[in-house]
């Protein structure tokens, strides 16, 4: 076909044309999408392994979440907090089982679970804990990504992630992420809570060091101060495990939800926690006109019942360990580092050869999509319905775009 019979050129300029650029998407056009699988506007197939940064994890319109999700639209969508629905107790007190906790405040987006925590941390460091009015502050790690928010960008280290969005919030303490010693020695009298995530999705999957978790864990429990663990991106089944905490045996006293937990279709995000925390909050100090809608809770309570399956859990573990051994297998062939639990990779290619974005660009030219971060770092994070011969196919594509 020639190039001027293609409809991508066009809607991509359009798509260009009247948005603020706040993104540098790869030039393609989505129009459906099922499974693992994407296509364009020009009938292109597409293996997609980005999953909406992991908000796909059970796959593009996955069945049982479409049905869910139809049943509700037909019935009930929306009715605000002020009244309560009947989706809304089940949702809470499933995901709050799946998360080990006894309560759930849900909300939509990540960054608003994660402003919901740092309420409910200071909030409880004023009230339970006793630091004096305006002193609260919480230890976050470098490298972090919590959100785009005013307040969560304040404690960013990244330049594009931060600069001139000020003035800041103040109350953060950033110490280098994996370094115990170095987050002991940031906690004093008015620490409220250590936020982290357990693996660094936007940093390239950035693992810690074996025992930094049950470090933290321990360091937060002597000291009394709150261990939020942002489980956003590599909560769900992402790592093989519901989260990725339980990888280290580690139980935070927070866990931040967001993007799987919308199954792909709705923004649905949460945080659980025991009520001596989450039970601060008293009517009218926080909420969210959208957050736990009917259509979100029918959505999210399917997505927790996927998980409590284990099924999803099994087969990112499984199937991972494949995609590490291909991965691998790609070291001195142009990648010079791999990082992988579960289906969640960072894999570094050698900056000499080309940028992740080329990589991608190639990637995309080849019929697999994903998303580079950082420089010469690419991250795959497939539906976690991604067949092992589908993995194999993404890394002979890998192979053959690093083989030039
Ligand atoms: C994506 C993400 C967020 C923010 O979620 P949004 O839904 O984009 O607001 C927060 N924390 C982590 C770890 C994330 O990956």
């Amino acid at each position: 076909m020639i190039d001027d019979m293609l409809r991508t050129p066009s809607a991509v300029r359009d798509a260009e044309r009247y948005t603020a650029h706040n993104y540098h998407p790869l030039p393609v056009v989505i129009s459906s999408a099922e499974g693992s699988w994407l296509i364009d506007v020009d009938g292109r197939r597409y293996l997609d392994c980005l999953a909406g940064y992991s908000a796909l994890n059970f796959g593009h319109r996955h069945p049982e979440l479409i049905r869910a999700a139809h049943q509700q639209l037909d019935r009930l969508t929306l009715t605000s907090r002020a009244f309560i629905h009947d989706q809304f107790a089940d949702f809470c007190r499933e995901l709050a089982a799946l998360c080990g906790k006894e309560l759930v405040l849900p909300m939509n987006t990540g960054a608003e679970a994660v402003e919901t925590g740092i309420k409910v941390a200071r909030k409880w460091g004023y009230q339970v804990k006793g630091v004096a009015p305006g002193q609260a502050t919480i230890v976050v790690a470098d490298g972090n990504f919590h959100g785009r928010t005013t307040t969560i960008v304040s404690f960013s280290t990244d330049a594009d992630a931060r600069d001139d969005f000020g003035p800041y919030t103040p109350g953060f303490t950033v110490v280098p992420y994996g370094d115990l010693a170095a987050l002991e020695a940031a906690i004093d009298g008015n620490t409220v809570a250590v936020l982290l995530e357990p693996i660094q999705g936007e940093q390239g999957v950035v693992l810690p060091p074996e025992g930094y978790l049950p470090g933290v864990r321990r360091v937060c429990t002597e000291r009394n101060v709150l261990f939020v663990a942002d489980e956003i991106q590599s909560g769900l089944g992402r790592t093989g495990r519901t989260f990725a905490c339980d990888h280290e045996g580690v139980v935070p006293d927070m866990y931040l939800l967001g993007k799987a937990l919308g199954g792909g279709i709705v923004p649905v995000s949460a945080v659980a926690a025991d009520a001596d925390v989450l039970g601060v909050l008293r009517p009218g100090q926080h909420g969210s006109t959208f957050g736990g809608n009917p259509l979100a809770c029918a959505v999210g309570t399917e997505v927790v019942r996927l998980l409590a399956t284990g099924e999803f859990q099994r087969r990112s573990a499984e199937l991972g360990e494949r995609l590490r051994a291909g991965l691998e297998g790609l070291l001195g062939k142009g990648l010079v580092a791999v990082r992988v639990r579960g289906l969640w990779a960072g894999v570094d290619i050698d900056p000499t050869l080309m940028t992740g974005r080329q990589a991608c660009e190639r990637l995309m030219e080849r019929g697999v999509l994903a998303k580079d971060t950082h420089g010469s770092t690419i991250r795959l994070a497939p539906p976690l319905v991604i067949t092992a011969d589908e993995i194999d196919h993404a890394v002979a594509q890998l192979a053959a775009v690093l083989a030039g």
